[in-house]
């Protein structure tokens, strides 16, 4: 006789570990399932060289949620943040560089190498983003209303948020352009100096296949200003011992309160009878039954791989089918002898210039010209990289003396052309040549590297089950944001099949380690009882 849950949640994804912990915390009986051998997702580190442990997705935290940090305990569960000042190095080919970060002072000196105007203009534009995220913040852990249902409940919600962008005043326009808009306008209107708005552009096209000057990628460079680290508001902190220690921490949680987790357990089919969820089957051809089914990977796999489509309203299945999956991102984690030593700013000890991300596009043209090969399907030549090296705040991740480090970089597109050589062959020349570009600006850097792995969007399909490669389950366009992710009318985490629910990235407020999916399927699952 099988056990019959309260809850499956497919993926163990930090997001489905709060789903799971919320659920266990209110009595719920919970069983998740993740394929992959360890917990966490995009959140994990594994130790790819003996000593060496690389968070091999995601690589830098601000965005969790303190509510859940709180709520769940996790700093009792092992979870500490190791908060990044500066928090930005950016060497450019003339031999200046520009270091970024929460002390106001320095930025400012920082800067003024640049622009006396644009270190004036900063602390207003930062206040500016500041204003505009009082008002999206609270959002981000609501379940967004649906403007298509006259619910009194529904109707209230959209009133609320009309007078809180009320509340905005005339900087309601420029939440609208956030929302809508491309990043370079805002920054041109802001700033003169082409450094300060290079390196802050790269921030808006983080996982985006689009460059700054395409509609959308403002939204993206707010979503990197928003977020804490110990309630430092706007600074990004290395998880102490990798990513995996956030989602180590979460699951510790989850079991606490009684969830049960597998690992190596890949679901192959959500089982559903009478139009209503009823469990799960595995690739091995156990069935697993529970009252309620959970689904933490993204809309793609859930509802066309895992289930049949014609299970699901026409329109619906039609809508999924139509997300957009687009990438152009790809990871190298390497192993290293020792830190890049900067022609610009010299040092071959941890420095101010090695704990931030360092940031490799002197300006925004370098940008739109790595997109316009990658556009054809043709890797770019000299891509964006944005390189962290967590050891240089956190001893434990790598061997003593010995340094670990992310590159993440764009553009290496999904499907390459025809003619464009085979794909390790591009991961191969993709890689060489990032860190030939590295070496420029720190000669000592191609020795440096011990060994290292490249991760093109295919590998992060395949590894993290992401569609295409999209390290948001799903593109952050407005289009499918919040009422409208992951389809316009299913935003409220339950899904046309009764007992079906999403509580990833695929769900608002979408994709960063958020920990806000998770935290607001799980109250949506509990108000259905
Ligand atoms: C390369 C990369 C870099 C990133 N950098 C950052 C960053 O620095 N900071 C940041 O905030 N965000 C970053 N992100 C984005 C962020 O990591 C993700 O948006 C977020 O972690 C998604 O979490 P999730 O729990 O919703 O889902 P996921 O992390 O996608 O988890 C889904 C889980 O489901 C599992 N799964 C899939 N299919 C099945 C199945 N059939 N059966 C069982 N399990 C299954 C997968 O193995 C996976 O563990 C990055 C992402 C990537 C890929």
């Amino acid at each position: 006789m099988s056990i019959l849950y309260d809850a499956i949640i497919i993926g163990g994804g930090h997001n489905a570990l709060v789903t799971a912990a919320y659920l266990a915390r209110a009595g719920r009986s919970v069983l998740v399932l993740e394929r992959r051998e360890l917990l966490g997702g995009c959140a994990v580190t594994e130790e790819l060289w003996p000593g060496f442990k690389v968070s091999t997705a995601a690589y830098v935290n601000s965005l969790f949620r303190p509510e859940i940090i709180r709520d769940l305990e996790l700093k009792r569960h092992g979870f500490e943040m190791l908060p990044r000042s500066p928090s930005s190095f950016t060497p450019f080919p003339d031999g200046r560089y520009l270091l970024m970060g929460p002390d106001k002072q320095m930025t400012h000196r920082e800067i003024s190498k640049f622009s006396q105007r644009d270190a004036g203009n900063l602390p207003k534009y930062e206040a500016m983003l500041e204003r505009v995220a009082d008002f999206l913040e609270p959002t981000l852990v609501q379940t967004p209303p649906n403007p298509w249902s006259m619910a009194p409940g529904n109707l209230l919600q959209l009133l609320k948020l009309a007078l809180s962008f009320r509340r905005l005043g005339t900087d309601g326009q420029k939440a609208v352009e956030i929302l809508t808009g491309a990043a370079n306008p805002i920054l041109d209107r802001w700033f003169e100096s082409e450094e300060l708005k290079a390196t802050i552009a790269t921030d808006a096209i983080i996982g985006a296949f689009a460059t700054p000057s395409m509609p959308g990628t403002a939204y993206v460079l707010f979503h990197h200003v928003m977020g804490e680290c110990d309630g430092v508001r706007g600074v990004w902190g290395y998880v102490r011992g990798g990513m995996g220690g956030l989602s180590n921490a979460i699951a510790s949680a989850a079991r606490e309160k009684g969830a049960e987790i597998k690992t190596s357990a890949p679901v192959a089919r959500i089982l559903v009878r009478n139009g209503r969820a009823s469990g799960v089957a595995m690739a091995d051809g156990v069935e697993y039954q529970a009252r309620k089914v959970i689904s933490g990977v993204d809309a793609h796999l859930t509802f066309l791989k895992l289930m049949d489509p014609a299970e699901l309203p026409g329109e619906f299945a039609d809508a999924v089918r139509h997300l957009d999956y687009a990438s152009g991102s790809a990871k190298i984690n390497l192993a290293l002898s020792e830190v890049p030593d900067f022609s610009c700013l010299r040092g071959g000890t941890p420095g101010p210039q090695h704990r931030g991300t360092i940031h490799l596009c002197p300006t925004r043209d370098y940008i739109e010209k790595a997109f316009d090969r990658a556009k054809y399907g043709y890797i770019s030549d000299s891509p964006i990289i944005e390189a962290t090296i967590p050891s240089s705040l956190d001893e434990t991740v790598a061997p003593k003396g010995k340094h670990v480090m992310s590159m993440f970089t764009q553009y290496f597109p999904y499907k390459l052309a025809p003619d464009a050589g085979s794909l390790e062959e591009n991961k191969k020349r993709y890689a060489e040549r990032c860190i030939d570009i590295m070496t420029e600006y720190a000669p000592n850097f191609r020795k440096a590297v011990i060994d290292y792995e490249v991760l093109s969007p295919t590998d992060i399909e395949e590894r993290y089950g992401l569609t295409g490669g999209n390290i948001m389950q799903g593109t952050m366009s407005l289009s499918s944001l919040s009422f409208m992710r992951p389809v316009p009318g299913y935003a409220d985490y339950r899904t046309p099949i009764k007992g079906l629910y999403l509580c990833g990235a695929a769900t608002h407020p979408g994709g960063g380690v958020m920990g806000a999916c998770g935290y607001n399927a799980a109250r949506e699952i509990l108000r259905d009882g």
